[in-house]
């Protein structure tokens, strides 16, 4: 049997993470998964049925019944359908960026995203980024990195991400929103963002794109023994 492997990629919001794991799983021939995108299309469901930020209840009642997918086309580029809508556009926005956040601190929609995150990891090799992938869903990864960049740095490129986008937001604002993201992720009780013992830490901050690249996969590269 061909042996898959797992490299799992933790971090805070506006590192590269997406960017840099899918490009690297591009170069390795994996499946990328990014679990970010799955939390927010919970909150989007959650938006979408008026529920209150915190009402753990309410959002508990819907997970039931939301049938979330998730799919790649060649490009290796994952989309997300809600009840069978694409809806990989609609997720990116600050507002469900902040629903997100909100939901993924309730233990029960963390349970519930937890076997379909771990089935991806079965079936063929993966890199899979998120906020507890090293620490709670692939606890055994062969590859554990801990990718993260100045708060500053990381508000800038959202910042300018956001404007490519045509979302008007002042540089000070999207700074304040990736620090309370970063408090709220890092300061839950349930599965919060932290170091993983033998993970790799990695610091874009002073690196380019294609550098912080090229250092992810010299990580995976030495640690699987394998080349891109
Ligand atoms: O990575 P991204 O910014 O898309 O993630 C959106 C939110 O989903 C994060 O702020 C975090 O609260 C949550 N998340 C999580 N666990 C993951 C991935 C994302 O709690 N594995």
């Amino acid at each position: 049997m061909e042996r898959h492997y797992s490299v799992a990629i933790d971090g805070p919001s506006g590192a590269g993470k997406s960017t840099i794991a899918r490009a690297a799983a591009q170069r390795f021939g994996f499946l990328y998964v990014d679990t970010g995108a799955i939390y927010r299309t919970v909150g989007l469901a959650a938006e979408r049925r008026g529920i209150a930020y915190g009402d753990s209840a309410a959002v508990g009642a819907l997970l039931g019944g939301l049938d979330i997918r998730l799919g790649h086309g060649e490009d290796g580029v994952q989309r997300e359908f809600l009840g069978g809508e694409d809806v990989s556009g609609l997720i990116r926005t600050p507002e469900i960026s902040r629903r997100a956040s909100d939901v993924s601190a309730m233990p029960a929609v963390r349970a519930f995203l937890l076997d379909m995150q771990r089935s991806l990891g079965r079936s063929m090799s993966v890199i899979m980024d998120g906020r507890d992938i090293c620490t709670v869903v692939l606890p055994d990864a062969d590859v554990k990195i801990f990718l993260t960049a100045s708060a500053e740095c990381r508000a800038g490129r959202r910042f300018r991400e956001l404007a490519a986008k045509g979302i008007d937001m002042g540089f000070d604002e999207v700074l304040r929103e990736i620090v309370a993201r970063d408090e709220h992720d890092s300061s839950r009780a349930a599965a919060p963002l932290t170091v993983a013992e033998g993970a790799s830490v990695i610091d874009t901050s002073e690196l380019t794109l294609a550098e912080s690249i090229e250092a992810v996969c010299t990580v995976i590269s030495e640690k699987l023994g394998v080349r891109p």
